[in-house]
């Protein structure tokens, strides 16, 4: 969920020439097999601050001096990469929102299990693999968030970054597409002339 551009409180956060972002990731005690302590701990904490960092570059925080923006993940089922569909998943719901933005963000992993380099790990492979490697990045490939578990050569790195990227330019054409079909039924609905987006 994404609220905002609204006011701060508590308004000593304020900034007088930007808007600031605020994000918060919670992962459900549901959402694993073996319940998760409910509220924040140092992992949410930290998932917080790279999925902020991650989208905070492409948010044009200087037209809103003095507000905040507000994302809020949920983790309702986690089965790894939650850090990478949060971050997707807030990207979207950020331009629905109407935050204007100067491009979208689109995040993916890549992984190393067995020895092999492989795309968006699950649980099993995420745990008892060898290295994780979550990117996000801008449509035209700047990176916004780069983290490593784990260990990889250069050439394994190499191939991970590359994996990864391309993981996250599939996911882009996803993200589009939501937005396209949501708006262009919008705007083909009756009163609703007005709403128009741009491919
Ligand atoms: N996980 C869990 N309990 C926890 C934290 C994580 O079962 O307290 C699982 C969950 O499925 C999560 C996965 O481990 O998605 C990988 O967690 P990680 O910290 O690598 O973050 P993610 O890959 O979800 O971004």
């Amino acid at each position: 969920a994404v609220y905002g551009p609204r006011e701060v409180h508590p308004r000593h956060l304020q900034e007088v020439t930007r808007a600031i972002v605020r994000y918060r990731y919670n992962m459900a005690s549901f959402s694993v097999e073996e319940r998760k302590r409910p509220g924040p701990d140092r992992r949410s904490y930290e998932l917080s601050k790279v999925s902020r960092e991650a989208l905070e570059p492409v948010i044009l925080t200087s037209f809103f001096p003095r507000s905040v923006i507000d994302v809020f993940v949920e983790v309702l089922q986690a089965d790894a990469g939650t850090r990478t569909a949060g971050i997707n998943a807030a990207s979207v719901a950020l331009a629905d929102a109407g935050i204007p933005m100067k491009s979208m963000i689109s995040s993916c992993a890549a992984g190393k299990v067995g020895g092999t380099i492989v795309l968006d790990p699950m649980k099993e492979e995420d745990n008892f693999g060898q290295a994780d490697l979550p990117i996000a990045m801008t449509p035209n490939g700047d990176i916004t968030l780069m983290q490593m578990d784990g260990n990889l050569s250069k050439e394994e790195f190499r191939q991970a970054v590359e994996m990864a990227m391309k993981g996250a330019r599939d996911i882009y054409e996803l993200q589009r597409r939501a937005l396209v079909e949501k708006y262009s039924q919008i705007s083909a609905a009756p009163g609703q002339e007005g709403v128009h987006l741009c491919e």
